[in-house]
């Protein structure tokens, strides 16, 4: 067997205690591995979930508490080693030997890497005390506060339209601020999907209060005498705020594998079975593998919740099978984000190139809620609903068998 099996009473670190880490525990455990699990997390806390910080937490609706992504008895139950508040600052990949920041080493039979992704910020804001980015449970506590002193009605200004930007607008509006989102493409989401369907998704910005100003490019962001933050654009337009989000896209968090022998290149590269090297995997945000799909072989990373949640899973699995053995990781992948009390759910991989073809309702409805696919090459390659979730997966069986796109366009007709 390539690179050996594990042991079976062997040592697996998992470097990041979050989503993706969790589940890899949960996939070794499930499959039977005893050993030793080691989880080394750079945040105080034990393993949360992301996506309620834009929406439930934001909103005051949840608190904080209730994103654990297991409680403690099961945590206890998995038995795991969790190093919490400590940061892995290397890997030798070939001898599986991670260096702590608390001064340790750890020397596994396995290694899963799970470390992320970190929002990428505006150059010189980094210490701006009126701008944040939203990642963690720190930055969403930070930025309820910031809200919160500076009272109803305060003035929001977001950067960035994609999905956590547009989801902060979404809640803020909801708590009473008054928010501008500013997005340097002509459409939101166009490089995801396409310029049609991210425009009419940036309509629902407008249809409930909020200003979305596309083609804004910020040159940067000011700190007026009196507090608070002025955004200042291309053009010279100066927009006075409270609280600055900036929602600009993500990087993956492999900085502390340089030199490791891995291969990164926007993300850690491995084959599609999860492999970065001999029992070596990755898993989650900033994973980059080869995706077979529909005859169709594809290097990608994505950055969504129930992919890196199987993805997770599928890697602790691998680990334990072997690169010979393990199966290959071809999810029709998914996600979801909610805004305004709508919805939008992706099924399948679209292209911002891809044909669109809507098949229920319009892009212009007033409801908002629509469906659209996407296709490519005569086949299907996702669909998109807004609203509509049985619709939506009335298509996940033809994206599984990678159905033509006649065949897609049929479904829905009487
Ligand atoms: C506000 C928000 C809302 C979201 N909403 C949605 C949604 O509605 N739908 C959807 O599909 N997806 C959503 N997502 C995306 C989803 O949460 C991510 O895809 C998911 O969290 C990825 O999990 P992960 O385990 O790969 O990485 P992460 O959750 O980023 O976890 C990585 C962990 O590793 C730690 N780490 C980094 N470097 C080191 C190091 N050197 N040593 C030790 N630890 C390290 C990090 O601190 C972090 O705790 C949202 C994300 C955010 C931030």
């Amino acid at each position: 067997m390539t690179g050996g099996s594990l042991p079976p009473d062997g040592t697996v670190a998992i470097a990041g205690a979050s989503l993706a880490g969790l589940r890899a525990a949960q996939g070794l455990r499930d499959n039977g591995f005893a050993g030793s699990i080691v989880m080394v997390g750079e945040e105080q806390h034990p393993p949360y979930d992301r996506p309620p910080l834009s929406k439930q937490v934001l909103a005051g609706a949840w608190p904080p508490e209730r994103t654990a992504l297991a409680a403690p008895d099961a945590l206890a139950a998995m038995g795991l080693e969790l190093r919490l508040g400590c940061r892995v600052l290397s890997l030798d990949a070939g001898r599986r030997l991670l260096s702590l920041d608390d001064g340790s080493e750890l020397r596994a039979d396995g290694v899963v890497i799970a470390t992320g992704a970190r929002p990428r910020r505006m150059p010189g804001t980094e210490d701006h005390p009126a701008v944040t980015v939203l990642r963690t449970l720190e930055d969403v506590r930070g930025l309820r506060h910031a809200l919160d002193e500076a009272g109803p009605g305060c003035r929001v200004v977001v950067v960035g339209a994609g999905f956590i930007g547009s989801e902060v607008a979404a809640t803020c509006a909801g708590l009473g601020c008054r928010v501008t989102v500013l997005e340097g493409l002509p459409a939101p989401l166009a490089p995801a999907l396409g310029e049609d369907v991210g425009a009419a998704l940036g309509a629902m910005h407008a249809r409930n209060g909020v200003t979305l100003r596309t083609r804004a490019i910020v040159e940067g962001i000011d700190r007026p005498a009196g507090g608070g933050a002025e955004v200042v654009l291309a053009g010279g337009d100066r927009l006075a705020a409270d609280v600055v989000v900036v929602g600009i896209g993500v990087v993956p968090a492999t900085d502390w594998l340089a030199g490791s022998g891995l291969t990164v290149a926007d993300g850690v590269v491995c084959d599609h079975r999860l492999f970065a090297a001999d029992r070596v995997v990755a898993a989650g945000d900033l994973a980059r593998w080869q995706w077979r799909h529909a005859g169709e072989e594809r290097s990608v990373r994505i950055e969504h919740w129930e992919t890196a949640a199987q993805m997770g899973a599928a890697a602790g699995a691998a680990l334990l099978a072997g690169r010979d053995q393990a199966p290959p990781f071809d999810p029709v992948p998914y996600f979801w984000s909610d805004q305004y009390g709508l919805r939008i759910q992706v099924l399948g991989r679209p292209d911002p190139t891809d044909e669109v073809a809507v098949v229920e309702g319009s892009l212009d409805a007033q409801d908002g809620k629509f469906v659209a696919l996407y296709g490519r090459g005569g086949r299907l390659t996702a669909a998109l609903a807004v609203s509509r979730p049985r619709l939506l997966m009335a298509f996940r069986p033809l994206l599984v068998a990678g159905a033509g796109w006649d065949e897609a366009l049929a479904v829905l007709r009487p």
